[in-house]
């Protein structure tokens, strides 16, 4: 029996958007959530105790990356991922599918790239999918790595996760209807074995694959549904309209009892429209990754909108001298002890501190906006909250 359970405590009344609550050996977790991505078990530029201290409830980590590095060998002899890198509360794995995606995706524009270089390289990028899984060279040391569904099972549970994900094929935004269409049944058939390969009380999510094509969609949503899955995850890659036309798909389909996560969506109009849409949790590295480019998120309240994506960027000149937090109303360590100058300044010259200082202030963002949502769903005010912030 999976340690796992799932319970909507508020459902609103104009929408999707939903009050859940997630139960796991780890704790539990009120959704809807942001999972900040701990790529290399690690919250890039933070440690666990950061991530406590911005009251994360739940962090993602990466199964290709930490099967390749350290090693399955090194995190099995700490007695699993939590203590590894320690942290207690829940954790959700990827299944590595998404990585077999992109490195395959990779190696054909990498090898148009390389043109004429050595011919080591072109192997060592190359990924190649079949019916059992997915070839492909380590990016770190060359070596022969075949994923198939078991074996990404087998590492998540080494690792220990709270929520595993299955394995999926992930097609290219570029596939054609017939290739979606092969690679979607790949993954139902994966979906079964990775149903099967499970052998401890893990939670286990089914990905829905499909495109943008609305049959392949609805077929991929019927039959993950259909499976003995914990939580229903969405795969694929697609523009922003498309998004939102295929979760209106898959919301007349997907079942409301489980919890569904949206993969690695992460911009602040996403979630509101997502939430709309019945979506419960999302993981993505753009709090971290744009932090680390000079990007901090601003409120409404600071001049945040749809148009400047709800971000300054702190290298402007225009922040020379401003002697302001990057945000007036964030409670934030970051803004309540520095200025937009100040971190300006740690930017030109790239301090340390500067990635920390503003991932801290963009993570604080992305939970507390989470915070305010869940707030609005439980008032019945959630779709006045989008109109606000969205205008
Ligand atoms: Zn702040």
């Amino acid at each position: 029996m999976p340690n796992f359970e799932f319970k909507i405590k508020h459902q609103d009344d104009k929408c999707l958007a939903r009050i859940g609550e997630i139960k796991t050996k780890h704790g539990k977790i009120e959704t809807p959530v942001f999972l900040p991505v701990a790529t290399n078990a690690s919250v890039k530029s933070l440690t666990t105790r950061d991530m406590l201290e911005l009251n994360a409830e739940i962090l993602m980590a990466n199964t290709y990356h930490l099967f390749l590095r350290p090693g399955l060998d090194v995190i099995e002899s700490h007695g699993g991922l939590h203590k590894f890198m320690n942290w207690s509360l829940p954790l959700m794995t990827d299944s590595g599918g998404f990585q077999a995606f992109s490195l395959g995706i990779g190696a054909k524009h990498g090898v148009g790239k390389i043109a004429g270089e050595a011919k080591q390289i072109k192997k060592i990028k190359h990924a190649k999918v079949n019916d059992d899984g997915v070839i492909f060279y380590s990016q770190y040391d060359g070596k022969k790595v075949f994923l198939t569904p078991e074996l990404s099972i087998q590492i998540q549970q080494i690792l220990g996760s709270d929520i595993m994900l299955a394995f999926d094929e992930c097609t290219s935004p570029l596939s054609n209807y017939n290739y979606n269409k092969k690679a979607m049944l790949r993954t139902h058939k994966w979906a079964e074995r990775c149903l099967k390969a499970r052998e401890t009380d893990q939670g286990l999510y089914g990905i829905i694959q499909g495109g943008i094509f609305k049959d392949l969609r609805e077929q991929s949503a019927k039959f993950i549904c259909s499976l003995d899955f914990d939580g229903i995850a969405i795969g694929g890659s697609f523009g922003k309209n498309e998004m939102y036309t295929v979760l209106d798909w898959l919301s007349k389909i997907i079942t409301r009892d489980k919890p569904v996560h949206l993969l690695g969506i992460g911009t602040i109009e996403d979630f509101f429209n997502s939430i709309e849409r019945g979506i419960d949790s999302f993981d993505c590295v753009t709090p971290t990754r744009l932090a680390r480019v000079g990007f901090a998120f601003i409120r409404p309240e600071d001049g945040g909108n749809v148009k400047n994506k709800f971000r300054i960027d702190i290298g402007r000149a225009e922040y020379k001298k401003d002697q302001r937090p990057i945000s007036e109303v964030c409670n934030c360590y970051t803004c309540k002890n520095y200025t937009r100058s100040y971190l300006r300044h740690l930017y030109n010259v790239k301090e340390l501190a500067f990635y920390r200082l503003m991932s801290i202030h963009n993570l604080n963002f992305f939970l507390q906006l989470m915070k305010e949502i869940r707030k609005s769903i439980k008032n019945s005010s959630f779709i006045e909250m989008k109109n606000e912030w969205l205008k």
